[in-house]
């Protein structure tokens, strides 16, 4: 039987450190939400980052539009956002309406206050291997990584998906670990041939049953980040196929309460990170005096 990563404990610690933590800080952490429309998933996740703000003493505040509300009005509502003291960190929830342009609206939040890490300026210093922020889904596996004492160096570590928030920045995190990374796609001629390859397994790509256990090399790590959700039955379950691969690898997640619960955690640290930034609690280095430059 492998190690099960237990997610949901691991993130549960977490969350408390992170209480005692904010309890200690001059003032509340501030986050603020910004969704638009009726989206169901969407309204769950939100409804999910605000009650764990509250749990672990931030301060929080959701802002939920219509789907009719205009871009301009999105774009001052975090110009003011940006202006407000209490607020440390503004997450837009992803995705908005089609009519919207994601990309400028992600652009207009100060790179100081930008908890998902996904505005360009802290993409660019994620690539640089110099951001104390990074998205919370590969942040997340690299604290399970450690909390489980999985070394990366030196490994084959393969990341099906290429998605800025997860495939990306998840295959930047490895490499900066001085993993040899290998980046799979839809078009990936063959799959199981990457596959076969990795110590490390990190899966990302939304399609249930897409990793058997024949495409996993004996004794391998792998991280299932999906979270498909069955139509018949409305469960989650992930990319791989759990019953068969825990047979043949080492350390295995499962689904649900492996990485889920974890990006929700980091998303709780990166608001930490920029309300002590904020308060000048934040160690200073050459990355955290560029951010604040942003802030003031
Ligand atoms: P996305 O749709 O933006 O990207 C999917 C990626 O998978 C693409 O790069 C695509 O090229 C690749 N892909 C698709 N089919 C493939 C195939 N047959 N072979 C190889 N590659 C293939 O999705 P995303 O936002 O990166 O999310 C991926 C999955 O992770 C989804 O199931 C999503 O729900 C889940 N997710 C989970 C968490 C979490 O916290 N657990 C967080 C974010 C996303």
């Amino acid at each position: 039987m492998p190690t099960i990563l237990d997610g949901k404990a691991l993130a549960a610690s977490i969350r408390r450190r992170i209480q005692e933590e904010a309890a200690k800080l001059p003032r509340r952490p501030g986050v603020a939400v910004i969704l638009v429309g009726d989206d169901p998933a969407s309204q769950l996740y939100v409804t999910n980052k605000i009650k764990d703000c509250g749990e672990c003493g931030f301060f929080s505040r959701l802002i939920h539009y219509p789907v009719s509300v205009s871009e301009e009005e999105l774009l001052g509502a975090i110009s003011k956002l940006n202006d407000d003291a209490a607020i440390d960190g503004i997450l837009v929830q992803l995705p908005l309406p089609a009519s919207f342009n994601e990309r400028r609206i992600i652009e207009s939040i100060s790179p100081a206050k930008d908890v998902d890490a996904f505005h360009p300026l802290n993409v660019g210093r994620m690539v640089q291997g110099d951001s104390v922020l990074w998205p919370c889904t590969p942040r997340g596996i690299g604290r399970l990584l450690d909390a489980y004492h999985i070394c990366v160096d030196g490994k084959t570590c393969v990341v099906i998906g290429r998605s800025e928030i997860v495939g990306k920045p998840m295959g930047l995190l490895l490499l900066q670990r001085h993993g040899t990374v290998i980046y799979c796609h839809s078009h990936t001629q063959d799959l199981a041939a990457m596959t076969r390859l990795a110590d490390i397994l990190i899966v990302a790509a939304g399609r249930p049953g897409l990793i058997t256990a024949d495409m996993v090399k004996d004794g391998a790590v792998v991280i299932d980040v999906a979270m498909n959700r069955d139509p018949v039955t409305g469960k989650f379950t992930g990319d791989v196929c759990f019953d068969e691969v825990k047979d043949i690898c080492s350390h295995i997640t499962p689904v649900p309460g492996g990485v889920g619960p974890m990006t929700r955690a980091m998303l709780l640290e990166n608001a930490l990170t920029l309300a002590r930034l904020h308060m000048g609690l934040l160690a200073f280095d050459k990355t955290s005096a560029a951010l604040l430059e942003e802030y003031h």
